[in-house]
């Protein structure tokens, strides 16, 4: 099996074998990140490049922190200190960056399809670390590799995802990554926040918390895009915590062995209490520490030896 893509723009784009042969080629380089000296040659000679258009913690500083564990340079454009500030359109800076010879570019962007707009652009790869609305594949590769490890597998497990699904890159990508391996997966959000089509994608859909944590095995939580949503999409904070903010009391309904996990950033005390964020059930830290893994494979994929 070998990985043909010049670009990673979304789970929708993957056969389940490739999304198996980057959760295999992570789960190796895992053991890297914990040796004395934390790099590999691998990369050595290529570059990549982050320009981010919204702010991000885990994801741009882990693609960062992967490709110098595989010894590739790294530079980062800060869009707020650039002259994308004076009016400098999107494919004019892509092209600028790109004449500065990366390998790849590593873009999150407000709008959704920016990266495509690239990659059909730009000679190098693209990668997207977020889209709009649309898709965040890394985020789902991580998640879809913190299950496999914690489950020792994917197919046939029940998936809840719960909380702002209507704006959440991570959810779409999210739904697509656990259903093309074999998961059921159950959305579950207030009307106002569940989008009509997701069906369409193989999820079930429901508006109780409860019906979708009963018997889970995986409860992802999301958080409310507040950043955007107009008014009325909720009442209130409180109201919205007691209806889908993920308590103690829940986890009894989902199987005993369940596992909480969260894209980050938390909105503590909102979409999930911080009992559970910090519990025994919660791997949350555990997805932070698998994006720099998912990461190294993506970016060894697309610019290191094994593209067909
Ligand atoms: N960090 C994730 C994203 O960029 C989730 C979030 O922001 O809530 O989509």
């Amino acid at each position: 099996m070998e990985f043909r893509h010049k670009d990673l723009l979304g789970i929708a784009d993957l056969e389940p074998e490739e999304i198996r042969l980057i959760l295999d080629t992570a789960a190796s380089f895992k053991e890297i990140s914990v040796r004395p000296i934390k790099k590999v040659p691998t990369l050595r000679g290529k570059m990549m490049m982050t320009v981010f258009y919204e702010p991000s913690t885990r994801t741009r500083t882990s693609f960062e922190i992967a490709a110098k564990r595989l010894s590739a340079d790294t530079q980062s454009l800060t869009v707020a200190a650039s002259s994308v500030t004076k009016g400098e359109t999107l494919a004019d800076t892509a092209h600028n960056l790109e004449a500065m010879k990366p390998d790849v570019l590593v873009i999150r962007h407000p709008a959704s399809g920016a990266p495509h707009f690239l990659a059909q652009r730009l000679k190098c790869g693209v990668i997207n670390a977020g889209d709009g609305l649309h898709e965040h594949p890394t985020q789902a590769l991580l998640d879809l590799l913190t299950v496999q490890e914690a489950k020792g597998r994917l197919d046939g497990l029940k998936i809840a995802i719960i909380g702002d699904i209507a704006h959440s890159r991570v959810a779409r990508s999210n739904i697509y990554g656990f259903t093309k391996m074999g998961s059921q997966v159950t959305v579950a959000g207030p009307a106002t926040l569940l989008p009509p089509y997701l069906e369409t994608l193989g999820a079930t859909v429901t508006t109780s918390l409860l019906e979708a944590v009963t018997g889970a095995d995986v409860i992802i939580m999301l958080r409310l895009q507040l950043e955007r949503m107009g008014q009325g999409f909720i009442s209130t904070l409180r109201e919205y915590r007691d209806y889908f903010g993920l308590a103690p009391r829940h986890l009894h309904l989902a199987k005993d062995d369940v596992i909480i996990m969260h894209p980050g950033p938390l909105n503590r005390g909102v979409e999930i209490s911080p009992e559970v964020a910090d519990g025994p059930n919660s791997l949350i830290l555990e997805q932070v520490t698998n994006g720099v893994a998912v990461r190294m494979a993506v970016l060894y994929f697309l610019i290191g030896g094994e593209k067909g």
